[in-house]
């Protein structure tokens, strides 16, 4: 099991803000902004690049959580961003989208 499947299934404490029967989202244990939630497929894809067409559904479903997180989290202007690959700064190996937002974000990101 992967770390956020460990996490969608209550073994290990995260804070959970959103959750439908596809998707999870819950707040960075590491916060890089005032907001930063991580929403994943429970499905343990490792990265953005394994995913193929049988995906898109449930990638579609993945970003419209983002946007409903960010609703709910009350950010207007907010960063969604995928690391793909440990050289892009990916640290777990199962896809998921970091939504930052509640103070500037300057680009690039560097
Ligand atoms: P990545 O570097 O793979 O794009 O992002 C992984 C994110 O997972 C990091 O921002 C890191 O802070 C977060 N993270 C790592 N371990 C945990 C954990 O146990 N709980 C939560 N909530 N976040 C974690």
């Amino acid at each position: 099991m992967t770390l956020f499947e460990k996490i969608a299934a209550r073994e290990i404490p995260a804070k959970i803000v959103y959750e439908t029967d596809d998707v999870i989202a819950f707040r960075d244990i590491s916060p890089q902004a005032p907001t930063h939630v991580l929403v994943c497929p429970k499905l343990a894809l490792p990265k953005l690049s394994d995913a193929s067409a049988e995906h898109t559904e449930l990638l579609g479903k993945c970003l419209l959580a983002v946007a409903e997180v960010a609703r709910r989290e009350g950010l207007v202007d907010y960063r969604v961003a995928i690391n793909n690959g440990a050289g892009a700064g990916q640290s777990v190996f199962h896809l998921h989208m970091h939504v930052l937002g509640g103070r500037t974000l300057s680009w690039p990101p560097g």
